[in-house]
């Protein structure tokens, strides 16, 4: 019987030793750096952190191999993503493991995250990227034909490893390009463990996988051997990664952080749909892109759903990710839980605003904050003009429906967005005036990858995902040829 809390079961279990992934081979680093569990605050593991030499490697195998796999038959490219979907599922609660020591959520969590990789992988594959015939007449035959980049840099943060990582994985190898993953230096194992059960998948060269840090992530979004860099984090990251992929003509895809408005009207009913805002905004401790981070509530309900709220926030069950009947875990580093807990000591600084629930860090190890609540609070604040990232949410009043659309619109993020009501049609027709690039009726957060999702404004830029996100991996030629 394993011991999960053991800080060493995972390495020693599973004989695993972190090492990247470049041709095939999997190698080690000269230098590593120390991984947190965020539920103690301690090291329990060091990770090798990749050369410029190495980098330099990874891309030239991929680019010795992208031009052979480009002419591997469409329909032999998706038994090779489906293999890898397989290895996923086969491996599922050993990369568990690691997500949940290095990132802190709850294993059943980490468990989801996986599976959810896996299920991502094949809805990617499901994609039509044939040839299309644009016009066929007496001028002649017109074909758009779409032609993969080369080599797709896959750049993932810390919250989600698996689960954001393998659908670009999927994207890039269906559209016939080489990949080369960087896992946040946040969360590189359950990463370098994927890249360890999956590493005879694919042809040497075609897929690699190199832990570092942000001076690494640079460097790729720099380097010529690279034609784009596909990119979930946050948005002055993103920023970096635009500005950097510019001196190249880099393609970019951006999945950047959200601020997203979850609006209730007047019709809802509190008392169900109460745990699923809850589930939707404290999910992962709120470090969700798409969480909800504002909730606005129609003033007839306002009270009501602050009572609610608060309700379960006081019961909500925190703490390390195996513990039995766990729902949340920590914040995943020092860095982000001294951000949290600044804006909070900022936020109850604030007149009238009322905390009504959390408000400060749990007293153990680690880097657990009790979800807090805070009302009456207004725009113009950090806490709801910005991404907290962390465990707060406000909840604000608004008196009619225009109002709350405009409210929630002000805003330069627009990554999601809620109604919740009990006339779907009337929430179909306010979700359609959110100004945000994913948008649900009576749910929040989840999306799946045959599904584009991305961000307008500053969230982000191009989809991952559906037509839009798939194609983007792949430029359009075409092709006109005369009537003989
Ligand atoms: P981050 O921007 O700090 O880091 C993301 C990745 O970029 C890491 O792998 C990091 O090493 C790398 N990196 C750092 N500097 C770089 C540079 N100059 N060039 C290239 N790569 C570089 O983000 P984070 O803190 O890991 O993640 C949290 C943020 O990600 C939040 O803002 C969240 O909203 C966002 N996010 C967005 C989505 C989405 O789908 N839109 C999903 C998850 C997270």
């Amino acid at each position: 019987m394993l011991d999960l809390k053991s800080p060493n079961t995972a390495a020693s279990d599973l004989g695993f030793i972190p090492r990247q992934l470049i041709g095939g081979q999997l190698v080690d680093s000269p230098t590593s750096f120390p991984v947190i569990d965020p539920s103690t605050g301690e090291a329990f593991a060091r990770c090798p952190d990749a050369t410029v030499a190495q980098l330099e490697e990874a891309i030239a195998l991929a680019r010795a191999a992208q031009p052979a796999w480009a002419t591997v038959p469409v329909a032999e490219r998706i038994v090779r993503v489906g293999h890898f979907a397989d290895r996923l599922v086969e491996h599922k609660e050993a990369i568990a493991r690691l997500i949940t020591m290095e990132q802190g959520k709850p294993f059943a969590a980490s468990l989801g995250e996986v599976q959810r990789a896996a299920d991502s992988m094949r809805e990617i594959c499901t994609i039509p990227i044939d040839n299309e015939v644009l016009r066929e007449d007496e001028r002649g035959r017109v074909q758009l034909r779409y032609r993969p980049l080369g080599i797709i840099a896959a750049i993932a943060p810390w919250n989600v490893p698996i689960a954001l990582a393998a659908p670009k994985i999927a994207s890039a190898l269906y559209t016939g390009n080489a990949v080369i993953v960087k896992p946040s230096s946040m969360t590189p194992l359950s990463t370098l463990l994927m890249a360890k059960v999956t590493q005879d998948i694919l042809p040497a060269g075609i897929y690699s996988v190199l832990a570092g840090g942000g001076k690494l992530g640079q460097l790729m979004t720099e380097h010529p051997g690279i034609d784009k860099v596909n990119f979930t984090g946050s948005i002055p990251t993103g920023k970096r990664v635009m500005q950097a992929a510019a001196t190249t003509m880099k393609r970019v895809t951006l999945e950047l952080g959200g601020n997203d408005a979850a609006i209730i009207l007047d019709d809802a009913d509190v008392a169900e749909i109460a745990p699923k805002l809850f589930a939707a905004a404290f999910g992962l401790a709120g470090q969700v892109c798409m969480a909800i981070k504002r909730l606005y509530v129609h003033e007839s309900l306002y009270e009501p759903m602050i009572a609610a709220m608060t309700d379960l926030a006081n019961n909500a069950h925190l703490g390390n990710g195996f513990e039995e009947g766990v729902q949340y875990g920590p914040v995943q580093n020092k860095g982000q839980f001294d951000e949290v807990m600044a804006l909070i000591a900022e936020t109850r600084e604030l007149p009238g605003v009322r905390i009504t629930a959390g408000g400060h860090a749990l007293d153990r190890p680690g880097y657990f904050i009790a979800p807090t609540i805070v009302a009456d609070i207004v725009e113009g604040t950090r806490l709801v003009d910005d991404e907290p990232f962390g465990p707060i949410l406000p909840i604000l009043s608004y008196k009619s429906v225009d109002e709350a659309v405009e409210r929630a619109n002000n805003s330069l993020f627009g990554l999601g967005g809620s109604v919740w009501t009990s006339d779907l049609n009337r929430g179909a027709e306010v979700a359609a005036r959110l100004e945000a690039g994913f948008t649900w009726v009576n749910h929040h957060v989840g999306t799946t990858r045959d599904l584009p999702f991305g961000g307008l404004k500053e969230s982000g830029m191009g989809r991952n995902g559906g037509a839009i996100g798939v194609k983007s991996d792949m430029e359009a030629q075409v092709i006109v040829v005369p009537q003989a």
